[in-house]
């Protein structure tokens, strides 16, 4: 089986889901958000064909990381190559996040991507808006996106949030005045 990605594997973000993780970049994606930050992801014909043996072995030797996101690009369209990296993660103890346009519910009526939630933790969900683009809210592109924890929310038949990154950044708290300012 093949996987097109926009790249190869990327180490130690902080900003792709908790912790520190690898992500992989999905190559193609059909939602065309105004104000995409990654359009060279979304030509379907873009990117590299690797076998998804080879991007197993890689999460498999990975040290240090927290977890896998799959990123893109939308990675819900190659479902079926992403299942068999959700489940390499798994296997060496690492969690896996899922960014796509798609919302829950509608990966909900689609049996493949239905498939792929089993696999996946964490489904940030939703095209992004730029209109309601902030910096200020965690690990998501605007507003409108959730945060979902995927095995809740199919274990109870409904959305359950992760609702400690839905609040808004609060910076009074994490923010240290430096001791050489005086205002
Ligand atoms: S879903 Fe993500 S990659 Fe696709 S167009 Fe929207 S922001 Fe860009």
């Amino acid at each position: 089986m093949k996987i097109r990605l926009a790249a190869s594997l990327q180490l130690d973000s902080i900003v792709d889901g908790e912790g520190i993780r690898t992500v992989v970049w999905t190559q193609g994606c059909p939602h065309h958000c105004k104000g995409c930050h990654n359009p060279s992801t979304h030509d379907f014909d873009g990117g590299a064909l690797v076998d998804v043996s080879e991007i197993v072995e890689e999460i498999k030797q990975l040290k240090g990381q927290d977890g896998i996101t799959l990123s893109g690009g939308d990675p819900v369209c190659q479902s079926d190559a992403c299942i068999e990296l959700c489940k390499a993660a798994h296997e060496v103890g690492m969690n896996v996040w899922c960014y796509t346009g798609f919302t829950y519910e509608e990966m909900l009526r689609n049996s493949k991507h239905k498939k792929l939630l089993e696999y996946v933790d964490v489904l940030v969900d939703g095209k992004f808006i730029l209109e309601e683009k902030s910096l200020d809210i965690y690990f998501k592109g605007s507003k409108n996106q959730r945060i979902i924890d995927v095995s809740k929310s199919l274990e109870q038949s409904r959305v359950v949030l992760v609702e400690k990154y839905m609040q808004d950044k609060d910076y009074s708290s994490s923010v240290k005045k430096p001791e050489y300012m005086f205002v």
